[in-house]
């Protein structure tokens, strides 16, 4: 379904690139091969559109010497991909209304260069007349007048890059604006360096942030592992504080709805800036520190989605406490801490379902997330969220008996009759080449539930397991032998 060789209406492109450029990355070199092996890719969410994906390949991160890319989940050698554009905007005609790339950066610069111009002369159209979605191609220009002419034209654009911001004076109503925690340290120290006191610098910051523009869904990208400039030899990587009146300002003149928060741990923006913090004008947040020092906003969001999908860190705090989360980094105070600064009823979050899942114990991961997400005793809160895990977290290796034992339901969850699925893609990154193309697996599931009626409080755990992984991993014999393990839920 989607890769529609015959559809010829296109419409949607991902486009994913990798490359070698990135020796030069001050990222922690130990979670590069499990963060490389296992980028995850978005669902599918055009309607009969199939995707266009440049993805990257991964493989090797540091000696890669093959040049492709994904396109729509399917291999594309980068000496291809003009001819490629071509094909489709000649032969096909097609009308791309939306178009995602990821980690074109990584690229060589020159073809990088040459991409991002392509996109726009042969994807987009100087005029983009079908144009309703461009998502994160400023990552390879930082900003230029090409992106910014699309971005008036778009429903959804970003995330900005500051210049691009400067340029957006006109009045319109996006449903979706995809912000970074890099442009709000951008917007204050801009804001710091137009005024000579705190009164005057936010004024300035009135002035910057236009209630001409409003979005009815803000996203939010945050870094997870950013370092500070100076850190060359022992960085810390970490979440970086924010101006937290920059954020304010934005929610409420731009008239936000809802928030999603995509929580990356690896972006090409690895610096965070630190000239903004030798100034006592703004209240510095971040959703990893202390939530009672956060102070309460007043606004309210109908909901607030976490993309955990592309994280490690946040993702291991909500599986893991102390000693096992080492460092431990304060992630049990993400939901406490999204309550304070976008007050929502509604929270949902996505784990991911390609890298860094869970692998083992069921019965005490379950049980940790429990206790993370009860830990600061929520309120009137509905959260969900989508759990993926691999099938041998269901068993246990019993070392006296040397058998294999199924594991329970953590205690405090309630199995709930709804059956779910989804379809994501992957596949296995083998060692020096990426795959031909992404394939789409079936993952199955099942709903466990925590209520809290006293405290209003509602919880959803949809653990999902690959369907290929249940079909092949079980005998009869042992799901037999434990009648109310997790595992038999999903035979029941
Ligand atoms: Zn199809
Ligand atoms: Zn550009
Ligand atoms: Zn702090």
């Amino acid at each position: 379904m989607a890769t529609c060789e015959k559809a010829l209406s296109l419409s949607v492109f991902d486009i994913f690139g990798v490359s070698r450029s990135y020796k030069q990355q001050k990222t922690p070199k130990k979670h590069m091969d499990e963060f490389f092996d296992s980028w995850p890719r978005k669902p599918n969410f055009g309607k009969t559109s199939p995707r266009i994906e440049y993805a990257y390949g991964v493989e090797d991160s540091f000696t890669r010497s093959k040049d492709y890319i994904y396109i729509n989940y399917r291999k594309i050698y980068t000496h291809d991909v003009v001819g490629y554009f071509i094909f489709l905007n000649t032969v096909v005609g097609v009308k791309v209304e939306k178009i995602t790339t990821r980690r074109l950066w990584m690229l060589e610069n020159k073809f990088m260069l040459r991409l991002h111009d392509f996109i726009h002369s042969h994807l987009i159209g100087s005029n983009g007349t079908h144009i309703q979605s461009l998502i994160n191609l400023e990552e390879i220009c930082d900003g230029c007048e090409k992106c910014s002419n699309i971005a008036q034209k778009c429903l959804e654009y970003g995330p900005l890059r500051f210049s691009t911001l400067q340029t957006m004076t006109y009045s319109k109503n996006y449903k979706k604006l995809h912000v970074t925690d890099k442009l709000f340290e951008d917007i204050a120290e801009y804001c710091i360096s137009k005024s000579k006191n705190k009164e005057e610098c936010f004024k300035e910051l009135d002035k910057t942030i236009l209630s001409t523009l409003s979005c009815d869904k803000l996203a939010i990208w945050i870094s997870e592992s950013r370092v500070l400039p100076d850190e060359e030899t022992d960085p810390k990587y970490d979440h970086r504080h924010m101006p937290r009146e920059v954020i304010d300002i934005i929610l409420r003149k731009w008239n936000v709805k809802s928030i999603k928060l995509i929580i990356l741990h690896y972006t090409n923006e690895p610096e965070c800036r630190i000239e903004w913090l030798q100034y006592d004008y703004f209240t510095r947040v971040r959703l990893n520190d202390s939530y009672w020092e956060t102070k309460q906003s007043d606004l309210k969001f109908n909901h607030v989605e976490v993309s955990l999908s592309y994280s490690l860190d946040c993702v291991r705090g909500l599986g893991n406490l102390p000693p096992e989360a080492d460092p431990p980094a304060g992630y049990e105070n993400l939901i406490p801490n999204i309550r304070r600064l976008f007050p929502t009823d509604q929270i949902s979050m996505e784990l991911p379902h390609w890298y860094f899942i869970a692998c083992n114990n069921i019965e005490k991961k379950m049980s940790t997330i429990l206790q993370v997400v009860t830990m600061k005793k929520p309120q009137k809160l509905s959260l969900d969220i989508k759990f993926f895990v691999k099938s041998g977290i269901v068993k246990k290796l019993n070392e006296e008996t040397n058998r294999e034992e199924l594991l329970g339901i953590a205690s405090g969850y309630v199995l709930q009759e709804k059956r779910l699925h989804c379809f994501k893609k992957s596949s296995p990154f083998n060692r020096g080449h990426g795959p031909e193309v992404f394939l789409d697996n079936k993952w199955v599931g099942r709903r466990f539930q925590v209520e809290d009626t006293s405290n209003q409080f509602n919880f959803n755990l949809d653990v999902y397991i690959k369907k290929k992984e249940l079909e092949e991993g079980f005998d009869e014999e042992l799901l037999q032998e434990y009648p109310y393990s997790f595992v038999g839920h999903f035979f029941a």
